[in-house]
């Protein structure tokens, strides 16, 4: 057998989508091929034009609910039709005929007590057979308080950490020096705050224990749910809605002043639970807004945020557009290495563009925090408390 041996250029692609010449490439004998492009016995091929084939899949004139709205009076005849089919994307139809007359359960337990608040561990069982914990604080006093809800991104017991909960000294100076416990910043501000754990990650998580999904137990939810017509987005926006459905009837909970706040897949899920609930009044995606796909057709958020169909539906911003006439403040660190920041200035402009439209403009903000992936609390707060009006912030 004669191996035809040559040297080919292989085709990827710049920074603005234009294709690129790569060094040439060696083949080797092993009939593999190669990441780069390099085909089988040495034929010099990609077989697929990435440019063309992302212009087409993800052809923005294909977005069926994207804003085209030019003037106030459209927003609200858009955002009827998109938020239904928003909710229907990610499964959450789904979810509530699984879920049909199922009375999510709620056990907390003892309080206790610290300088300036009280913290309780709870669980709610969201949907049959899901039993997602949460920490609840609660300020002095009999309020009504508003409600703000904290949902973490990626971590393992993130809950832990957004009340300042340690298992060490080196995840405690990270708490502090990143401004990571949100929820202990909340309910010394005035608010009841409400930790819940992310479904997806620890101990509400579905485990990758056959190491089919790359270790990442947030990729097996995302996986497995996808299977029955659902995402892992979507049942993070249902456990945050049931939340929010389990404080409204509190006493010491003010029902019309809810603030959402998380930071990168929290943030993600801020976004989506904020666009279908229109109970959530101020909402703070930290670390997490970007366009969902760049100019390059590259996606940058982790697999577990995908909505099959998002990009025939809107982009990110048509999410976040839902949100008006409701306030929105997007922060994003200038050092973040996993949002190209051209990515996030596009995606930060067109959805000013929404809420400028709306007539609302100044109910959106964008800051850019000096530093990575993480919280920014002093660009945070002052937003909350112009927007969602407590006399302790
Ligand atoms: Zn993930």
């Amino acid at each position: 057998m004669v191996i035809a041996f040559g040297k080919a250029p292989t085709l990827g692609f710049g920074k603005q989508g234009s294709p690129r010449v790569s060094s040439p490439h060696q083949f080797s004998s092993h009939l593999k091929p190669d990441r780069q492009g390099a085909g089988w016995m040495g034929t010099p091929t990609r077989g697929i034009e990435l440019d063309r084939y992302f212009g087409g899949l993800f052809r923005s004139d294909a977005r069926a609910f994207a804003c085209v709205a030019t003037s106030p009076n459209d927003v609200p005849g858009w955002q009827n039709r998109a938020r239904p089919a928003l909710r229907h994307l990610i499964g959450l139809s789904v979810i509530e005929t699984d879920s049909s007359g199922h009375v999510p359960r709620i056990d907390l337990g003892e309080p206790e007590a610290f300088d300036d608040y009280t913290r309780q561990l709870g669980v709610i069982e969201t949907e049959p057979g899901v039993h997602l914990p949460f920490w609840f604080l609660t300020p002095p006093g009999a309020g009504p308080f508003p409600l703000g809800i904290f949902p973490h991104g990626h971590e393992d017991h993130g809950m832990d950490t957004y009340v300042g909960k340690a298992r060490d000294a080196a995840h405690q100076s990270r708490i502090d020096r990143e401004d990571r416990d949100v929820a202990v910043q909340a309910v010394r501000r005035g608010l009841v705050a409400i930790a819940p754990n992310t479904r997806g990650f620890l101990p509400a998580n579905v485990p990758d224990d056959r190491e089919r999904h790359g270790k990442r137990d947030c990729r097996c939810q995302a996986i497995h749910c996808l299977l029955a017509g659902r995402t892992a987005i979507g049942e993070r926006v249902w456990d945050l809605s049931a939340l929010i459905d389990w404080a409204s009837g509190l006493p010491i909970v003010d029902s019309k002043r809810v603030l959402m706040m998380g930071n990168s897949g929290g943030g993600v899920a801020t976004l989506y639970a904020a666009a279908c609930d229109a109970r959530v009044t101020v909402a703070v995606p930290s670390c997490s807004y970007c366009s969902i796909v760049g100019l390059d057709g590259r996606v940058h958020h982790c697999d577990c945020n995908t909505v099959p169909g998002i990009l025939r539906f809107g982009e990110f911003w048509d999410v976040a557009g839902l949100i008006a006439p409701r306030a929105l403040a997007i922060v994003n660190g200038n050092q973040d290495l996993l949002f190209p920041l051209a990515e996030v200035d596009r995606a930060v402009e067109e959805c000013a563009r929404i809420f400028q439209v709306a007539g609302i403009p100044e109910l959106f903000e964008h800051h850019y925090g000096d530093g990575g992936h993480r919280f920014y609390a002093d660009l945070m707060w002052p937003f909350v408390a112009r927007n969602l009006p407590c006399p302790a912030i």
